[in-house]
């Protein structure tokens, strides 16, 4: 079934330009303690360290997987066209600061020109920051499409959160996809 883009709410989604949400959600913690077989096959065996040591085992069940939020291909293009604006507008901003550093550098001299620069220079960095979100918002309010951070008010993520999933990184759910297969292949053995 093709969904309506979360963003805008009114083109049919791409697939390909969703918003993938890795998530994770823990069922069951087990205490894991050795069966009576494996302590009565070990007579020589040390109970109270088996004990203490299989205190700190813990089998922990989870459901992890990768939520899609639906993503049209006109919003996927204004998300990237405002995050290259942010990202110029902070380069911007840094370039300003480091030149009023020079300037900072010159005034030392008692030019009053340096003076006026190592302000001048940060204050337009700041101007531009600030005009350059103002623009995106705009542009974005423009297309009737949500901002891209918009994603976590999905409402499907925000049912499956009151479930009791939590939000993960991509690499944390490639960890435990690796992990469930380790306990998939020592199940089979
Ligand atoms: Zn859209």
């Amino acid at each position: 079934m093709i969904e309506s883009c979360w963003f805008c709410k009114k083109n049919p989604e791409l697939p390909s330009k969703a918003i993938d949400v890795p998530i994770l959600k823990v069922i069951k913690r087990e205490r894991l303690l050795p069966s009576t077989k494996e302590v009565l096959q070990n007579p020589n065996i040390n109970i109270n360290k088996i004990l203490a040591d299989s205190a700190k085992k813990e089998r922990v069940t989870y459901h992890s997987m990768e939520l899609h939020v639906p993503r049209c291909s006109v919003c996927a293009e204004a998300h990237a066209k405002v995050r290259k604006v942010n990202i110029g507008c902070v380069a911007f901003a840094i370039v300003t600061v480091l030149a009023g550093c020079v300037a900072l550098g010159l005034s030392q001299n008692n030019s009053d020109i340096g003076i006026a620069l190592c302000g001048a220079f940060p204050f337009s960095g700041v101007i531009v920051l600030v005009v350059g979100i103002m623009a995106n918002k705009r542009y974005l309010r423009s297309l009737g499409t949500l901002p891209e951070s918009d994603h976590k008010k999905y409402s499907e993520l925000l049912r499956l959160l009151g479930e009791g999933y939590t939000i993960i990184t991509k690499k944390q759910l490639d960890a435990t996809e690796h992990l469930s297969a380790i306990q998939n292949a020592s199940n089979k053995k």
